[in-house]
């Protein structure tokens, strides 16, 4: 029985189970056959066995380590235990390679796993007949598949490390829609990876670059280190499925970055992944301390308008929409009038036509409810249809402004002129909104329409002394 051959993205792990399926020879048998023992731990991306399949399936040993393993992976980010992991890998010794690959200092408490997209799963059977492990979904950090948008699921593999039995995908199982700001990232971290089989190390000195030229740098040594952990802290809180302990934790945590840089210390390859995604994604601006900093806020936010504005122009409904950006209905609604975007969902009665008497009364300063109960509408659709020209809310927030004043006057006016008697203290006491939102807005005006301070008189008791 020939050893099946690797599938796209197959792990060493995968080809293992499928041919003990294919054989169907016990676990035991098989682990004797293989390592010469009956018990042996098999890891889901730091796979042993590479020797024995290379000679079985007639291949190259290096290439199934670098295509069907984490090792280059780890090595690419670790050069310093890049010998070690891999001879470690090729001895068949799996702790001391998931040692060499530094897993153990990363407080990764996690038990082991093993990670699937249901849907990949579901490809997989319709297009090879069968479903399998895919190597960069066990990519420690990555829980989505770029792919589907879907947070991966995730299996304890610690039961089934002896030698895997019958253990593929189950492409039953359901999974939830992932942030997009997770997708995103495992897109990036996908195209990383692929770049990374060709690349020989990675350099913390271009990546000290790259920050720099993206608007972080201060003077040619130092780094803006707070306003960087800022924004990554601010990305950060958008992978609300990545391990906490891979993420920075506040925007003060200046060791995170201090770490990454300084070299020498390992770090999770996935930390370097999530600053290089965020530097991706900076626009470098000719005044980079403020705006590069106001866009770097808002880059998520941008990013999810335009994917907004994509997914609306499919036609896609606007819970399903929703369900994939995590944004509201009444956002993506309020979007899609400011884009012009015909809505599939629009309720009904909000026609073009409705929308152009709205406007015209909005124009005319009439209030959202009047115009709502004419139209026998809801108040929320005529405040989307309004708030979606600009230049109109600012017209009728002047108008709101010029109601007030002129309100709260009248009333100041009428209540000096029934109290001819009465000091600025009565008049405070009468009207207090009226006089505390001219106090701060027609100052000038309130000081010469109250009545004059009196002089003050001292007590009589000073008096007479
Ligand atoms: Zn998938």
């Amino acid at each position: 029985m020939g050893f099946p051959s690797a599938l796209p993205d197959e792990t060493l792990y995968s080809r293992l189970i499928r041919y003990q399926m294919l054989t169907g020879l016990n676990p035991e048998t098989l682990a004797i056959n293989f390592f010469g023992r009956k018990r042996v731990s098999i890891h889901p991306f730091l796979t042993i066995g590479a020797n024995r399949v290379a000679e079985l399936a007639k291949e190259d040993v290096n290439s199934i380590l670098k295509n069907q393993t984490l090792g280059h992976f780890f090595a690419f980010f670790l050069p310093k235990y890049k010998k070690q992991i891999f001879s470690k890998l090729l001895q068949d010794d799996a702790a001391a390679a998931f040692r060499a690959c530094q897993l153990s200092n990363f407080k990764n408490n996690e038990p082991p796993l093993i990670k699937y997209c249901p849907d990949c799963a579901k490809e997989d059977i319709q297009n090879h007949g069968v479903s399998y492990w895919h190597l960069f979904h066990q990519i420690p950090g990555i829980d989505t598949c770029p792919h589907h948008s879907l947070n991966l699921i995730k299996v304890n593999c610690s039961e089934n490390r002896t030698f895997p039995a019958y253990f593929l995908p189950d492409p039953s199982q359901k999974s939830e829609v992932s942030s997009y700001e997770s997708s995103e990232f495992a897109g990036y971290v996908k195209t990383y990876f692929a770049r990374i089989l060709s690349t020989e190390s990675y350099s913390i000195e271009s990546l000290k670059e790259r920050i720099r030229h993206s608007g972080y740098g201060l003077g040619n040594s130092r780094f803006q280190t707070g306003r960087l952990c800022k924004d990554l802290h601010l990305f950060s809180q958008c992978l609300n499925n990545t391990s906490a302990s891979l993420l920075i934790s506040s925007p003060m945590e200046v060791r995170y970055l201090f770490f990454l840089l300084k070299g020498g210390v390992s770090q999770h390859p996935i930390k370097y992944l999530l600053l290089e995604f965020l530097l991706s994604r900076v626009i470098v601006h000719s005044e980079p301390v403020i705006k590069v900093r106001n866009e770097a806020k808002s880059i998520a936010e941008e990013n999810i308008e335009e994917k907004c504005v994509k997914l609306l122009n499919k036609g896609l409904s606007l819970s399903e929409i929703s369900k994939i950006t995590g944004k509201s209905r009444c956002y993506l609604r309020g979007l899609a009038y400011k884009r012009n975007i015909e809505l599939e969902s629009r309720p009904k009665k909000v026609t073009p036509e409705y929308r152009a008497i709205i406007l015209m009364f909005a124009a005319r300063g009439f209030h959202r409810k009047c115009i709502a109960e004419h139209l026998c509408i809801s108040t929320g659709s005529v405040e989307q249809v309004i708030s979606s020209v600009p230049e109109l809310v600012t017209r009728r927030k002047r108008m709101k402004y010029e109601s007030k004043r002129r309100r709260y006057k009248l009333q100041i006016l009428r209540s000096v002129e029934a109290n001819p008697q009465a000091i600025k203290q009565d008049i405070r006491n009468a009207c207090p909104n009226a006089f505390y939102w001219l106090y701060r807005n027609e100052k000038e005006w309130l000081n010469k329409t109250m009545p004059l301070a009196l002089k003050p008189s001292p007590p009589r008791k000073m008096q007479l002394k």
